[in-house]
């Protein structure tokens, strides 16, 4: 019987903690599989796919080709489709299948934090792949949403997928303070604080955050300059691991039809931090 393959595409994709987290995954389950990230520029994003589809079982798509991924698929799960971006691919025969997860994933963490409630007023910073599924995710428990990015126009394509109830604010608006004053929750959807952005903040400096706010970054393994904010404020603040994990386990479940060791991916995705961190290539 033949190994199956499995990867993620993105670029940039060293950061990734999605290799280590599947690899724990498939060796629980006693699955004879490997997991390996692919770097995949916007570019070569269409010949990759072909090879993937040759090659693979299934893969995971990363920032920033959530939704460019779509037009190269054959079918879409209404999760991807009304998310409008895919961030698992299932590869059946050749014939590749997008599902989003993102939207279980964050769904996962506002339950965690008691977040999941009608009503809960919403800052999303960003409006790719991963916003658009948060968006999603907080209009299934009847929250308002508050969307900023620095495309504006992007911004409200999103929104028009959302029936009403997102607001697009204008990118390099003064009143953001009011903004951030009044909402319950702010989340950062956007690559600031990661990679070559990672000392810029997706808020300005002088945005004060009140305490009662509380604040998901989705980037993870860091404290990034939003995180660092939230705790000088004394906010209620994650960031985006355990959105990873729960996406990752919901991935794993569609490929495979396996309940995942979801306690060995967690602690996988640990180990690897501190792995990166003790040689600093993270
Ligand atoms: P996309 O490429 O689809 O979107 C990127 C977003 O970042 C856009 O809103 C974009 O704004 C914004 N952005 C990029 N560069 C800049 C810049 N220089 N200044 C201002 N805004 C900028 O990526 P994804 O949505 O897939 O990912 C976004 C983030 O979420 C990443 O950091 C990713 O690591 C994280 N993520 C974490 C997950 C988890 O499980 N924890 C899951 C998915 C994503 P514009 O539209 O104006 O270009």
């Amino acid at each position: 019987m033949s190994t199956d393959r499995f990867a993620v595409i993105g670029d940039p994709i060293e950061h990734s903690l999605s290799p280590a987290m599947h690899t724990a995954a498939l060796a629980a389950a006693g699955i004879d599989g490997n997991y390996e990230a692919v770097h995949v520029s916007p570019a070569q994003l269409q010949a990759a796919v072909g090879q993937l589809r040759r090659e693979y079982r299934g893969f995971n798509v990363t920032l920033p080709h959530k939704e460019a991924i779509l037009p190269f698929l054959d079918f879409l799960d209404p999760s991807a489709r009304d998310v409008g971006a895919a961030n698992t691919v299932v590869n059946a025969g050749g014939r590749l299948e997008g599902h989003n997860t993102d939207v279980g994933g964050f769904s996962a963490v506002l339950r965690q934090l008691q977040l999941d409630r009608p009503g809960l007023e919403v800052l999303v910073l960003g409006a790719g792949g991963s916003a658009r599924a948060v968006v999603h995710a907080l209009m299934l428990v009847g929250a308002r949403v508050s969307l900023l990015n620095r495309d504006s126009a992007r911004a409200r394509r999103l929104a028009e997928t959302a029936s009403g109830r997102v607001a697009v604010l204008p990118h390099g608006m003064e009143s953001l303070q009011a903004v951030v004053e009044q909402v319950d929750l702010v989340v950062n959807a956007t690559a600031l604080g990661l990679g070559h952005l990672a000392d810029r903040s997706p808020l300005p400096e002088d945005v004060r955050l009140s305490p009662f706010t509380a604040v998901i970054d989705l980037i993870y393994g860091r404290r990034t300059p939003l995180l660092a904010m939230a705790a000088a404020a004394g906010c209620q603040m994650v960031d985006g691991l355990e959105m990873l994990v729960q996406q990752g386990a919901e991935s794993f479940r569609i490929w495979t039809g396996v309940e995942p060791d979801i306690a060995a991916m967690r602690a996988a995705c640990f180990a690897r931090l501190e792995e990166l961190a003790s040689c600093s290539a993270f």
